[in-house]
């Protein structure tokens, strides 16, 4: 069967690997039709992913048919339609006794450190299997996977009604957190560098917007939230001097949370985090959030819906990331198709 295997940073390749045999009754084998390409795949294309090890077959937005199950499967039958959970945790280790599976002492990654979704079948427990809404085709539903990143931010931002929410980066992640975010709070602030992300954010429920590149983040969030900062900041930019902005921007016993992966230091000031007695706190992958998004996808809540703005099929993987490199502003969310 067909995969697409990042040998090193800048070296995509089609290789033909065996398809796997199911050998533990817990487990199922199920046949991909769609895999999303995130920005975190093209970090690992490019070489700046730092949680990534080489060569890896990538890819852990995997949405597929169950093809086998093995003799102890309940939750998932032959033909289900499916989206498959990336997080591989230990369940014994400090932070899966606290639930905390998602940042496991022993996590692995589909897709980033094992091998994930770009090749034909993939095997996998059945336990890590989600059932999809009937509402969704086998490319859109791929977005459920964005949108659990987008809800355990908001989670870990503690997000609440009368919260004043700036949200910095109107992007594929950005967005993907406004949808979630207004349903949860009102008042929403999103600070971009493109007025025409900006204008969409507005549409999608953003109270105020601010291009940082022609107003003041910090001065302009003031005059939102009369005078006192936002009560909880996420860093949906994720550039270089975003957690000093957010540290400014955010007020008194407010909450920042952080989703970057960059490793180059920046510089912050202790004396804002202590005398306003912040918190900041990162958000990584998601935690059980696969039933949630299913969830708010069949209580009509939230609407996947022509979300996908290009497909490919694997085979032209390399095409797909090169026309990403792009930066074509048609670009919202491209899948890789199994139709070749
Ligand atoms: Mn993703
Ligand atoms: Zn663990």
């Amino acid at each position: 069967m067909k995969a697409v295997r990042i040998v090193k940073p800048e070296q995509l390749e089609i290789i033909d690997v065996e398809k796997p045999v199911l050998t533990d009754d817990n487990n199922v084998i199920v046949k991909m039709t769609a895999a999303g390409i995130c920005g975190s795949d093209v970090g690992i294309y490019h070489g700046t992913n730092a949680a990534a090890t080489y060569p890896r077959i990538i890819g852990h937005e995997m949405v597929g048919i169950i093809a086998e199950v093995g003799n102890n499967v309940t939750n998932v039958k032959i033909g289900d339609r499916v989206i498959v959970n990336q997080v591989i945790s230990c369940g014994h280790c400090y932070p899966c006794s606290k639930n905390r599976g998602n940042v496991c002492d022993n996590l692995a990654v589909r897709g980033v450190h094992t091998d994930g979704g770009y090749q034909e079948y993939i095997n996998v427990p059945a336990t890590d299997c989600y059932i999809l809404p009937d509402s969704l085709s086998d490319a859109d539903a791929i977005m459920i996977e964005p949108t659990t990143i987008a809800i355990q931010s908001c989670s870990r931002a503690g997000l609440e009604k009368d919260d004043m929410l700036l949200l910095y980066g109107a992007g594929a992640l950005g967005s993907s957190i406004l949808r979630i975010a207004r349903q949860m709070c009102d008042n929403i602030i999103i600070a971009d560098i493109m007025d025409d992300k900006l204008e969409e954010a507005k549409k999608n429920g953003a109270k105020y917007t601010i291009n940082v590149l022609k107003e003041d983040l910090v001065e302009k969030v003031k005059e939102y939230t009369g005078g006192r900062g936002a009560t909880v900041s996420i860093d949906a930019a994720c550039v270089k001097d975003s957690l000093m902005l957010l540290l400014n921007a955010t007020g008194n016993a407010g909450r920042i949370v952080t989703m970057g992966f960059s490793t180059s230091s920046t510089e912050v000031n202790q004396f804002l985090i202590t005398s306003k007695e912040l918190e900041i706190r990162g958000s990584r992958l998601q935690n059980k959030m696969f039933g949630k998004a299913i969830e708010m996808i069949n209580d009509g809540k939230l609407d996947l819906n022509g979300s996908v703005s290009h497909t490919f099929p694997l085979t032209k993987a390399q095409e797909a990331f090169d026309f990403i490199d792009t930066r074509d502003p048609s670009i919202r969310k491209i899948v890789l198709t199994f139709d070749f």
